[in-house]
């Protein structure tokens, strides 16, 4: 099949008929509708980067497994600077759509599964490694998307899987068929999934024994009998059914989130790559968080390279570009920015072979990054609104403009740097109220925070990796304490 263009993977998505309940409808022509369409567009990216010659050369690469060119958003890390190109490439993908771009879920479910199912298959004589070879090979080929499936309802927090009210409220195997198993249960905060051609569902948390039909790892597409889609709501988030196009702040892209429900879903054993086997439930979440703890050092980074971009340019508007005070609040912004990059690149480029062969990120640094990225972009969002000031939350509607009187005085009083227009000036403002306060800051905060897992999540995989016990035997022997 070969690479597809942008136009060709929008056709592809269309062709599979997904329905969506949005904003209280039963959504049939998804790709069409206008809150689905700007976060389409922003995978279709993805497509059509592969394909620019200026920047082919990042997006492309031969696959270890299928041997042709693949797009990376589907690769196989084969050393570090793979690892270190895919957070590049996230860069670059973020500074251009200005949100999130859903590819990179099912690659890092995919290097994720690579290597645990390797493992899997040494200790328990399962085959689910050739299986999985076999599914990927056919993703890469045919250059499709997947969405990476991990985070359950979880139902109340202080009970295990086996403990909650209704089972469904983990994702498990309902049934075991000889051909195959069915699933039941929901995934939630599900970005890319309407834009998506296939589900790789893994489980949300290291499983104990007696927990094995919550040990779950497998792929189905998108459009499987019994899979339900409920579409999130987000602030402003109807902006981008108005007329007015400027008030969306994000003129092309956009994110959304998606809850999906597998109500009794077919899945035949050849896309069953975990069943039951729980001592290695937690290898995989461990393995696929710190995979995506690490994407977030590219992703979370070109939005704040947007959000610095616009606030920097706010102020050449304002007038107040030459205030010492707000050169410092710039140059905060990007301090903080690039040590989130940092921290993507260090657990890239520290990264380490697995024995299935891929390569997977140094996890300490990787939870080292997602753990900064829980807080900056909070302080980025909040230096941006200083610097922007009041009229990021009192500006007239961008339809007022067509008013004649309205649109008099709004042009009259809403003037600042004259060497800009003021609906120029405007079209700024919108642009940081989005990414602070408005659907972006989904994207930007709420998934900073809780994208990956949250804080608390990082801070448990810290403790783990770094090893404290060494350290406090290197001051014994510093100090010749017994
Ligand atoms: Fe990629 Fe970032 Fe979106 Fe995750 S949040 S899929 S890393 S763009
Ligand atoms: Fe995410």
């Amino acid at each position: 099949m070969g690479l597809k263009k942008g136009d060709e993977y929008l056709k592809s998505i269309k062709s599979l008929g997904l329905k969506a309940h949005v904003l209280g409808e039963k959504a049939e022509n998804l790709p069409e509708h206008g809150l689905v369409e700007p976060a389409q567009k922003a995978v279709a990216f993805t497509y059509d980067a592969a394909q620019d010659k200026e920047t082919r050369d990042l997006f492309c690469v031969e696959s270890a497994l299928c041997k042709d060119v693949v797009n990376r958003f589907s690769h196989l890390h084969q050393s570090t600077d793979d690892l270190v190109n895919k957070v590049k490439m996230q860069r670059y993908c973020g500074i251009q759509t200005g949100c999130c771009f859903q590819r990179c879920v099912g690659l890092d479910a995919a290097n994720a599964i690579f290597s645990t199912t390797y493992e899997c298959d040494q200790k328990h004589a399962t085959d689910y490694h050739e299986r999985f070879k076999d599914y990927w090979r056919w993703i890469q080929q045919d250059d499709l998307v997947v969405d990476g499936a991990m985070t359950d309802p979880k139902g109340d927090r202080s009970k295990r899987p086996i403990e909650q009210s209704d089972p469904d409220l983990f994702l498990r195997i309902k049934e075991q068929r000889p051909d195959g198993i069915i699933i039941s249960g929901a995934k939630l905060h599900q970005t890319g999934m309407l834009n998506s051609h296939e589900i790789l569902i893994m489980p949300t948390l290291t499983m104990r024994p007696g927990e094995e039909p919550w040990a779950v790892c497998c792929a189905v597409p998108t459009n499987a009998r019994g899979i339900h889609y409920i579409y999130g709501r987000q602030s402003s988030d109807t902006r981008k059914l108005e007329t007015y196009h400027l008030d969306v702040g994000n003129p092309v892209y956009g994110g959304q989130e998606v809850m999906t429900v597998f109500d009794d879903v077919y899945v035949p054993n050849e896309r069953v790559f975990m069943n039951g086997e729980v001592d290695f439930s937690g290898v995989l979440v461990e393995r696929f968080a710190s995979y995506h703890r690490q994407s977030y050092g590219g992703c979370k980074t070109e939005v704040g390279d947007v959000l610095i971009g616009a606030t920097a340019l706010i102020a050449k508007m304002n007038g107040v570009d030459k205030a010492s005070h707000i050169n410092d609040k710039i140059v905060e912004m990007i301090h903080l920015n690039e040590t989130i990059y940092a921290c993507g690149i260090a657990c890239s480029t520290t990264g380490e072979q697995t024995s299935a062969g891929n390569f997977q990120v140094n996890m300490l640094l990787a939870n080292v990054c997602k753990l900064n990225v829980t807080r900056f972009p909070y302080e980025l969002a909040r230096l941006a609104t200083d610097v922007a000031g009041g009229l990021l939350g009192t500006m007239p509607a961008a339809a007022e403009l067509e008013d004649p009187l309205a649109g008099k005085y709004i042009q009259k009083y809403l003037s600042a740097n004259t060497q800009y227009k003021t609906v120029d000036r405007m079209k700024v403002l919108r642009l940081i109220e989005n990414l602070v306060v408005g659907a972006g800051a989904v994207g930007y905060l709420i998934e900073s925070m809780h994208g990956a897992g949250p804080p608390a999540a990082q801070r448990i995989m810290i403790r783990r990796q770094a090893q404290i016990e060494e350290k406090i035997d290197q001051v014994k022997a510093f100090l010749s304490i017994k």
